[in-house]
């Protein structure tokens, strides 16, 4: 299994970082794990495209999990890859299904783009150009909502999942687990306030990619300090069941534009987890 971090920011701007997003390869299959606003770039400047993509996960559907959704659809169906009956898988929670018909159904907000590109002659030459054949069908994204807790065999791969506290009730919010047919795991948070679920979830895991939206030296509200825990508790945590490596990510612009700051927060986590803390940072890819 092979994870690049595509986009390790926060929904705020930033030059640096895109909004989240994962890519998963495993088992020769390419899955993307959240799609926020800036990882479809990120992508590409992996060295892939959209139409390489075969799954796509939704932790939650914050905007910063998912503002490249429509990018990801409508250039994995523009490059071709739903050519041979390949369809871009998608799954996540409700309201997945509702928010793909708004993008790209009959009265979507691409439903003008779409219909220009199946219809006009010079698109449909451009079209036919490319090995497609006539007529052009719309996209169409293989939607499959789904609730914490759901099992997914892949192949040469198994999802697990769990709730994680979040934005409910407004919001679904759940990690992935990952497990490859040679017993290697890679447990994403999504974005997670401590839980004993995620605990249960990501036990002994290779790999703990958890978000960390807080630090130990900022003195925070009371609902962001319940539910942002800190490198010091992510750390204490993954050591309690058995981690073997912690990545933190999902860092706000304070974090690289405070000298120092992002040291001091890997140091905290290290402080209290034995194995490697590593940072995420965008393209960053690690070996599980
Ligand atoms: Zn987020």
């Amino acid at each position: 299994m092979r994870l690049t971090c595509l986009g390790t920011g926060s929904p705020e701007s930033h030059p640096g970082r895109a909004s989240s997003g994962y890519l998963l390869e495993v088992a020769g299959q390419r899955l993307l794990l959240d799609c926020g606003g800036g990882v479809v770039s990120r992508l590409i400047e992996a060295g892939l495209r959209p139409a390489d993509i075969d799954q796509v996960f939704f932790s939650h559907l914050h905007s910063d999990h998912m503002m490249d959704f429509a990018r990801l659809v409508h250039a994995h169906w523009d490059e071709g890859g739903q050519s041979d009956g390949r369809h871009l898988q998608v799954t996540g929670p409700a309201p997945i299904a509702t928010i793909t018909q708004r993008l790209v159904g009959a009265q979507g907000a691409f439903a003008f783009d779409l219909t220009a590109r199946c219809e006009l002659q010079g698109s449909k030459d451009v079209w036919v150009a490319r090995g497609g054949q006539l007529p052009r069908p719309w996209p169409q994204p293989q939607i499959y909502e789904v609730e914490p807790g759901f099992i997914l065999e892949g192949q040469g791969w198994r999802l697990t999942s769990c709730t994680v506290p979040h934005a409910q009730p407004h919001l679904i919010c759940m990690a992935f687990r990952f497990d490859d047919s040679a017993g290697r795991s890679l447990v994403y948070s999504g974005d997670a306030a401590l839980c004993p679920e995620l605990e249960a979830l990501a036990e002994g895991a290779d790999l703990l990619l958890h978000w960390c939206y807080r630090h130990d030296e900022e003195a925070a509200p009371d609902f962001i300090r319940r539910m942002s825990p800190t490198p010091s508790e992510i750390g204490a945590m993954a050591k309690r069941i058995g981690v073997k490596h912690l990545a933190l990510t999902h860092f706000r612009a304070a974090v690289d534009e405070t000298e120092g700051l992002l040291q001091r927060m890997q140091s905290a986590g290290q402080a209290a987890f034995a194995g490697p803390v590593t940072m995420a940072s965008d393209l960053l890819a690690l070996d599980i």
